[in-house]
């Protein structure tokens, strides 16, 4: 079917085994759970790492499943994007996370930047730049603050389709980042290329830091990268201060981790900042 994506099911291979029942099942029960906005936001800080300041938060979509409980989005929205429902949670996660960045303003905890992941599929989809600009419309939230995340394979696969979708958010004034970086296979022409402003570097890398010289090293080349091409880097899964003393000396400009701050809910999140 056209939902049934380009990559087919592979990913639920092991799972199929246990009976295409339980699949299907899920399957309806994400349909049902995107109609009825069955999802929780989370939220998690992005630091400068000289400074600790608050840069940024990126928006991490939870499933609150009636009879699973709570799934990590590695659980659903993969499946989201084959049964073909993966524009209607982005829309709903962008939307709400932009009203969320209104109401922190009113309550005076200002974070200077949203940043939300796209999947795949969206970035394919035509009107993808006037759903954006219409919801910082109705929200009231400035093109500069929202930050979209978006994969190396992701730019690769339709190389051209994604850059001039790219552009036309860049034009708007959205900043874009490559998130997992460094575990694509990204061609550095195509970096060159791409309106972008931050490299993420991946979580892997950050892991062993100190630790296993092989990963100092590209970590100190990822940031040597950025630097040369003008973008600056931020650090996934810090979670040591080694790894946070580390990045800092190396020039890496923020953070993002449990070091710093797990993800948790908007009103959570407040609280512990403005404490
Ligand atoms: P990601 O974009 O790479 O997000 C970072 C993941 O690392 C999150 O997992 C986060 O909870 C986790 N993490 C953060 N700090 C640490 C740390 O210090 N140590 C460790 N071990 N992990 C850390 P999460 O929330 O399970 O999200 C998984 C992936 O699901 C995300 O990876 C992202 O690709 C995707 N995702 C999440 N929300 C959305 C969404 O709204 N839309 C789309 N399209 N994808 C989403
Ligand atoms: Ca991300
Ligand atoms: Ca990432
Ligand atoms: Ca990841």
């Amino acid at each position: 079917t056209k939902n049934s994506g380009r990559n087919g099911f592979s990913f639920y291979d092991s799972t199929m085994s246990e009976g295409a029942g339980e699949r299907l099942r899920l399957e309806q029960d994400l349909r049902g759970a995107v109609q009825r906005h069955e999802f929780i936001l989370h939220y998690q800080p992005q630091l400068a790492l000289g400074t600790r300041e608050l840069r940024g938060v990126e928006v991490l979509c939870r499933w609150h499943h009636p009879r699973l409980g709570l799934l990590s989005p590695d659980q659903f929205i993969r499946m989201a994007e084959e049964i073909g429902v993966i524009d209607e949670l982005g829309a709903w996660v962008l939307e709400q996370s932009c009203r969320q960045m209104a109401r922190w303003d009113r309550e005076g905890f200002r974070v200077p930047r949203l940043a939300v992941n796209l999947s795949v599929r969206e970035i394919e989809r035509a009107d993808l730049v006037d759903q954006i600009k219409s919801i910082l419309q109705r929200t009231g939230i400035a093109p500069q603050r929202l930050e979209l995340e978006v994969t190396e394979s992701m730019i690769m696969r339709r190389a051209d389709a994604a850059i001039a979708t790219l552009m036309s958010l860049r034009a708007l004034g959205v900043t874009l980042a490559v998130d997992d970086f460094g575990t694509g296979y990204s061609s550095l022409a195509y970096l060159k290329r791409l309106p972008l402003h931050r490299l993420k570097i991946d979580r892997s890398f950050v892991e062993k830091l100190t630790e296993d010289s092989n990963d100092d090293a590209i970590v100190r080349a990822i940031i040597a990268l950025g630097r040369s091409l003008g973008l600056e880097t931020l650090a996934e899964g810090v979670e040591t201060q080694e790894q946070a003393d580390f990045l800092c000396r190396e020039g890496c400009d923020e953070g993002q981790g449990y070091l710093f701050s797990r993800s948790a809910t908007a009103a959570t999140l407040a609280a512990g900042w403005l404490v």
